[in-house]
């Protein structure tokens, strides 16, 4: 896919140019609002540091949780200003509202190379309004911040498969240019879904099946195996028969596994053991057990190490992966061996076979950083859970196709 790119935008010139920017500052938050994992912030830096290079005036939009279109200080984008002020170097002013009179004044007054972040896009409910006219109207206010000669560069790749105001409706308003990031994902994913060296293998893992049901469906026939643990392996295990007692279960969607099973049975991979827990609790009891030996009223918190050797076998000839969800309940230590054994055996096989592998954004991707493992030894992070995953499935991501050229 052919994208309008920000190098075509550089060379035409961004001096004294107002650039509207949509980044994806979507970052986790503790207790207290500060920020735990700042991945996001630091890939959103190469883009806005070659506009500040360029001499731009840069507006940046972004979001920050589901605010549900009301303003709701508790989801300021105040720390993510703070952090990007840091990372940059620079101070960015952050406006107190999204298209009102300071966001008006502040963009009036940038310099050249200054950055000014807007409050929280949805904050206005117009931004995820299903409503076009409704989204227009919210994106002409957005277009009239960059006055005349303005642009936007595209960069959340998080966002790029919702049609909202700040990531297509803007688009379409002004030239619209894919931002390093947007460009570095689409191309590396466009490898993995159209030209993936053998054997290809998928690793899947999260709380509900039918959240990748699309992704299964799509990967299945083109994938050489189909590795399947975390919340939605019971529902698998269950359609095969076991009992899987109190862990987590889509009763509804054990038949489409019973199907899935037996088009793909060869090719998916499911646990050979478990860990079983008390309770869905980081202290409670646990233990290895095998498929059927789930103590009654016990649940499954992660797969088990025989597990992990299977899958680490499977990984360890493979010459592209693709990972989405942790294998378990990776935030309780005693449940992130399985996450932590299947993230090491894809580092492995990218360090020692020439795999390239991909890490399918969100959950997976602050695992891999919450279990202090080694970032650069994957190929790719994506930055985006639900985009990846939708984009290997082959839906159209609205964001992205707004900047074919
Ligand atoms: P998702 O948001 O669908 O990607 O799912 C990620 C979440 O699934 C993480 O927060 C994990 O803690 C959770 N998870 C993984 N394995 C299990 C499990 N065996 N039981 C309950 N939750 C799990």
């Amino acid at each position: 896919m052919a994208l309008k790119k920000l190098q075509d935008l550089l060379d035409e010139g961004v001096e004294s140019r107002h650039i509207l920017v949509r980044s994806d500052f979507n970052v986790p938050l503790n207790d207290a609002g500060e920020i735990t994992d700042p991945g996001r912030i630091t890939a959103s830096l190469p883009t806005l540091k070659a506009l500040i290079d360029g001499g731009a005036k840069v507006i940046v939009m972004a979001h920050l949780g589901r605010p549900k279109g009301e303003v709701n200080p508790k989801y300021s984008l105040k720390p993510v200003a703070e952090a990007l002020s840091e990372e940059l170097g620079q101070y960015v002013a952050l406006a107190s509202d999204v298209v009102g009179e300071d966001a008006h004044e502040r963009a009036n007054g940038l310099n050249d190379g200054d950055v000014l972040l807007l409050e929280n896009v949805r904050f206005d409910p117009r931004e995820t309004s299903k409503d076009e006219a409704e989204r227009g109207e919210f994106a002409d206010q957005l277009v009239a911040l960059a006055a005349d000669q303005g642009a936007f560069v595209s960069d959340g790749f998080g966002v790029v498969h919702r049609a909202q105001t700040s990531v297509y409706d803007v688009a379409k308003r002004l030239p619209a240019y894919a931002g390093k990031l947007v460009d570095k994902e689409v191309s590396t994913l466009e490898n993995v879904a159209s030209n993936p060296e053998k054997p290809y293998v998928v690793a899947l893992g999260g709380s509900k099946v039918s959240d990748k049901l699309g992704v299964i469906e799509a990967l299945a026939g083109k994938a050489d195996h189909l590795i399947i643990g975390g919340g939605m392996c019971y529902t698998f295990l269950k359609a095969q028969g076991h009992d899987v007692q109190q862990s987590l279960l889509q009763e509804e969607m054990v038949d489409t596994c019973k199907d899935l099973l037996e088009r793909y049975g060869d090719k998916i991979v499911l646990p050979v053991d478990l860990i079983a827990a008390e309770k869905f609790d980081a202290n409670a009891a646990n233990k290895v057990v095998d498929l059927d030996g789930i103590p009654e009223g016990w649940m499954s918190l992660d797969v088990g190490p025989e597990t992990v050797k299977v899958f680490a076998e499977v990984l360890a000839t493979s010459k592209t992966v693709f990972w989405n969800g942790p294998m378990g309940v990776f935030e309780m230590p005693a449940f992130a061996e399985g996450t932590r054994g299947l993230a090491q055996a894809i580092i492995d096989a990218t360090q020692n076979n020439g795999c390239f592998s991909v890490v399918g954004g969100g959950d997976s991707a602050a695992s891999v950083r919450t279990l202090g493992l080694d970032e650069d030894g994957f190929s790719h992070i994506s930055t985006g859970g639900g985009a990846s995953l939708e984009f290997l499935e082959g839906k159209e991501l609205p964001g992205v196709s707004v900047l074919q050229a």
